[in-house]
């Protein structure tokens, strides 16, 4: 049998049967579902992509998969040839991971050893956010602080490595302050915190956390597995503040097969450049680099200039902020809208039971999760599709 994520295999309620999905439309035996969420924030292009779908069919008449122990081929040199040039700065060097908990893995790793290579190894302290979540491995569920998914490591105490601070620059300064020395990277979800609820937060923040990390020589990591590829409206956040690390995943391959990667800047490729065996990045994903994956990110990254996705979400920001932006009721805490994000933050979890199915009548496909009911839309939508979302949210609260 299959153990569903997330779920109380004992209470869970039967999941929708998909059957076919095509553009943002999920189908099952008899009913056609608007993706409201873009299937965990993957499928940015929708599903089914011409483009995406084409590269992968092509690329499987060669050979799928071949490990990149060793061997190396086209398509994956293609996309860190590609990723390197349109990525800003010189984050240009491409480690490949099968899912983004393992490329903020590496990305935890390469930080850590980033210091022990230069012969510090007192920086053994991650810095994070309050509210972040990077992933539900172990090292990434540490620099998570989302109770609600990682309470299993309260079994272990407080984890001694790992500080959290909230989104706030006087926190930042004071931390920066006492605990630099301990310090070896501060990672961030930058601007949008997913699945720890959908929480944004200004960019002068990371402004002055770059600041920081330059004046104490701390690495920078965003995890943009989940803001990256056009979601807060900007192509990548890093475009404006510029990371040490960058771990992009979910939308990578426009949702149409796992896959991630963790880029570098040349100061950190450097540190593990050397002569020396020991210095080297000792970590290998069986798939990285996988030929079909790397291809239709390729095709992904085509997309995303062609559709000049930007455009495209600051229109759908605007239609959210028309559609929900003034949005009340004695129930919601808050309506956040951020890019190609909305969410209505609710004061209680059980308001929000039931909603599922509400929608599912309404021919749309949502999962609220807590307190949090939101939409993360593929880009691809018209603007009559993008209305119908917001109104059966809305709808929710109005009858009563
Ligand atoms: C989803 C997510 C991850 C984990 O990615 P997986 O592919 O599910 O392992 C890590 N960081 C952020 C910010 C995410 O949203």
């Amino acid at each position: 049998m299959i153990w569903y994520p997330y779920e109380q295999m004992k209470t869970m309620k039967a999941p929708y049967e998909i059957v076919d999905a095509e553009g943002p439309y999920l189908y099952t035996k008899d009913a056609k579902l608007l993706d409201s969420i873009s299937s965990w924030w993957s499928v940015i292009y929708g599903y089914r992509q011409p483009q995406i779908t084409a590269a992968i069919c092509k690329q499987a008449e060669k050979f799928s998969h071949v490990m990149l122990g060793g061997l190396t081929h086209k398509p994956v040199e293609e996309l860190s040839e590609k990723l390197a040039s349109w990525l800003p700065g010189d984050l240009d060097y491409c480690f490949f991971s099968d899912s983004g908990s393992v490329a903020v893995e590496v990305a935890l790793k390469m930080a850590l050893q980033y210091y022990v290579n230069r012969g510090e190894t007192g920086r053994k302290t991650i810095l994070a956010l309050e509210h972040a979540y990077h992933g539900d491995t172990f090292k990434t569920m540490a620099a998570g602080d989302d109770e609600d998914y990682h309470f299993i490591l309260q079994v272990y105490g407080e984890n001694p490595y790992v500080r959290h601070i909230p989104t706030e620059i006087p926190a930042l300064e004071d931390v920066f302050a006492r605990c630099h020395e301990e310090l070896n990277c501060f990672i961030v979800e930058p601007l949008l915190q997913g699945a720890g609820g959908m929480r944004m937060y200004d960019i002068a923040f990371l402004q002055r956390a770059r600041e920081l990390c330059d004046e104490y020589g701390v690495l920078l990591i965003f995890d943009e597995v989940a803001t990256g590829f056009g979601r807060t409206g900007h192509r990548f956040v890093a475009d404006v503040v510029l990371p040490d690390i960058l771990v992009l995943g979910k939308g990578l391959t426009g949702g149409h097969i796992g896959h991630a990667v963790t880029v570098a800047n040349k100061k950190v490729f450097d540190a593990f450049y050397d002569e020396a065996p020991e210095k080297a990045l000792m970590h290998g994903p069986t798939f990285m680099g996988n030929a079909l994956a790397c291809a239709a990110a390729k095709a992904s990254i085509e997309l995303f200039d062609q559709l000049n996705v930007p455009a495209r979400v600051a229109h759908i920001e605007e239609v959210a902020r028309r559609e929900l932006g003034g949005f009340t009721d004695p129930r919601i805490r808050e309506v956040r809208i951020m890019g190609g994000c909305a969410c209505i933050e609710v004061y209680d979890a059980k308001l929000l039971a039931g909603y599922q199915q509400f929608a599912y009548e309404r021919g749309v496909f949502a999962r609220p999760f807590l307190t949090y009911l939101y939409a993360m839309v593929p880009y691809i939508l018209t603007d009559e599709e993008l209305i119908h979302i917001f109104s059966v949210m809305k709808e929710w609260f109005r009858r009563g």
